[in-house]
């Protein structure tokens, strides 16, 4: 066992292999979700059913969350019956969640009123590298409550890197994000164009997997996920404009002009509006397609 008890908000995609690993590794966990079908699953691995997002911290020293929406995060940790009301001198609250660096730094205020240090450390990967313990893993916060914390984000985490004070590991994030849903788009777009103009996708695929337009989109989802058309979990649509959102807000923030992000994120909205909002990210292939009116299988 353990020294420390941890307690884990969110058991979704993400936070349901990442809690997993976390027993695995002989932590005491104390979990919580709105949904009780879901703290069940973990009780039956060997959790404990926390009552209420107060109730998880009252009995854990680390809280991490894996939540959908800012909304959903700042109102388990500030709301009624919330983690804070529990917070204490010595408690560490590790964000999971892809937030905004603006939102990191609030509730890192709001928490230090209460003696609660607060790391904000999103993910990448999704919930395949999750169930592997192989995530990514961007750190802000004091150094020395990262260090402190380490020994558990290594049960979860590959790649673990401290990137700088709160709200530098949202940045990283968000950057990432903005690069991998914009090459997935991309790479639909120009392999379909491709496919009209009379070569299989099969064919581009081998190709440009081997020269210089190849990405992580084409080498290992469009096989993967595309091709065999398992659109079911992963990283919805529904997330991807949600993160599209934050980016484009915090560049309107920054007076910082966004061009090709922009167009990016009407692509995923586009995508939700046409009901794909549950599917994974790389659903938005079926926009082009129906665009082409055609289907990439292979
Ligand atoms: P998800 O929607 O699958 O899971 C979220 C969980 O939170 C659900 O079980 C839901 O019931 C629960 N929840 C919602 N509101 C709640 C509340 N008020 N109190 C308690 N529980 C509540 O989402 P996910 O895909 O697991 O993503 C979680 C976070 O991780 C998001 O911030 C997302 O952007 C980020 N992320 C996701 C992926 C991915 O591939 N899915 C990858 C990296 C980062």
């Amino acid at each position: 066992m353990q020294d420390e008890s941890i307690g884990f908000i969110g058991l979704g995609n993400m936070g349901q292999p990442i809690s997993s690993n976390l027993l695995r590794a002989g932590y005491r966990l104390v979990v919580y979700d709105i949904l009780e079908e879901r703290v069940e699953e973990m009780v039956s691995q060997g959790a404990i059913r926390g009552t209420s997002p107060r109730d998880v911290a009252s009995k854990s020293d680390v809280v991490m969350t894996s939540l959908p929406t800012p909304e959903a995060l700042e109102s388990v940790l500030a709301g009624r019956d919330g983690v804070l009301e529990a917070g204490r001198e010595g408690m560490v609250i590790v964000l999971l969640d892809t937030i905004s660096p603006i939102t990191a730094r609030r509730i890192a205020r709001m928490a230090s009123l209460k003696g609660v240090e607060v790391l904000d450390a999103p993910v990448s990967g999704g919930p395949y590298l999750a169930r592997e313990g192989a995530l990514t893993i961007m750190v802000g916060g004091d150094r020395k409550v990262f260090e402190r914390c380490r020994h558990v984000l290594e049960k979860i985490g590959k790649n673990i890197f401290y990137v700088g004070g709160i709200g530098s590991g949202s940045v990283v994030k968000l950057v990432n994000n903005l690069l991998s849903l914009g090459n997935v788009a991309l790479m639909c777009e120009a392999l379909i164009l491709g496919v009209i103009a009379g070569v299989d996708a099969k064919t581009i695929y081998e190709v440009v997997s081997k020269s210089t337009g190849r990405s992580f989109a084409l080498e290992y989802k469009l096989p993967n996920i595309i091709a065999k058309r398992r659109f079911e979990g992963g990283f919805a649509i529904d997330l991807a404009c949600k993160d599209l959102g934050i980016i484009s807000s915090l560049s309107r923030e920054l007076d910082y002009p966004l061009f090709m992000g922009s167009v990016v994120e009407q692509i995923y909205r586009l995508a939700k509006m046409l009901n794909l909002g549950r599917e994974d990210h790389t659903a938005v292939v079926k926009i082009f397609e129906g665009l082409a009116g055609l289907s990439i299988n292979f």
